[in-house]
């Protein structure tokens, strides 16, 4: 579903983020990427969806290489969830979440529907639909980042640290939540973290970066060497 193949990336500087990655994200799992920071997780999660370009070596999705789609057409099948929710300030929460199916051509009133179930999906009371995103608690407004990325039932989510902000208590809700999604929704997963035993929780594979942008290890949690 996602393939690396022998993808390297240099930025302009010099440095090597990401060094020879092969690796394949098997459709419908959650797949982590993990390591420390500098390794290399955001650039190759980045290259998915073409925020960033692969400088050799290609990213397949569904076969097809990234490289030959228009990334606007590209990330309508991807959903994407980073660290700070990204949400609109001057938007309620509602409208938020309803943005993506408006600009896909839905009415209104058929888009807010839509929001309300997303909402809802995520674990949020309707009633927080109505409030702005600075009402909202930072794991709350995750929730909303994650309903949003949803809302255009992308086959792929894409996901960048998206609970580090929040409280460690806060987190493993949000991580309980997230597998009860997925095991309702199936979509195909890559999740980026430091965590290691965040990784074990949530991957059905995990991949282990280290600093050089090497691929250590990818292998199911229980396999992983925890040296
Ligand atoms: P991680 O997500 O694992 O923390 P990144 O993919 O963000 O790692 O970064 C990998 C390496 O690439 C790091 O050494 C980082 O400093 C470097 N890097 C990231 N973005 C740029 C950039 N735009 N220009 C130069 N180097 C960068
Ligand atoms: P309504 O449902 O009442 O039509 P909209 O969400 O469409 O409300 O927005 C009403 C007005 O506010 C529009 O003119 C829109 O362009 C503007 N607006 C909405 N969100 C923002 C924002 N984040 N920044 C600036 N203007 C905004």
């Amino acid at each position: 579903m996602i393939e690396f193949r022998d993808v390297t990336k240099r930025y302009p500087d010099g440095t090597v983020a990401v060094d020879e990655l092969s690796l394949s994200v098997e459709a419908g799992t959650i797949t982590v990427f993990v390591g420390p920071s500098g390794c290399g997780k955001t650039t190759s999660l980045r290259m998915v969806n073409r925020m960033i370009e692969a400088t050799s070596g290609q990213v397949l999705v569904d076969g097809q290489d990234v490289a030959k789609q228009k990334p606007a057409q590209l990330r309508r099948g991807i959903g994407y969830v980073i660290q700070q929710a990204g949400l609109f300030p001057h938007r309620t929460v509602l409208d938020n979440v309803a943005t993506v199916p408006l600009l896909s051509g839905w009415s209104k009133a058929k888009a807010r529907t839509r929001a309300s179930e997303l909402l809802e999906l995520v674990g949020l009371p309707v009633e927080f639909g109505k409030r702005y995103p600075a009402q909202l608690s930072g794991g709350q407004q995750q929730r909303v980042g994650v309903a949003r990325a949803l809302a255009a039932d992308p086959p792929i989510l894409l996901m960048d640290e998206p609970f580090s902000a929040v409280d460690p208590v806060v987190r493993e809700g949000l991580q309980d939540e997230l597998l009860r999604l997925q095991a309702e929704l199936d979509k195909t997963i890559v999740f980026v973290t430091h965590d290691i035993d965040e990784a074990i929780k949530l991957g059905e594979k995990v991949a282990v970066f280290r600093v050089g942008g090497k691929l250590a290890q990818y292998a199911e949690p229980a396999e992983l060497l925890r040296a």
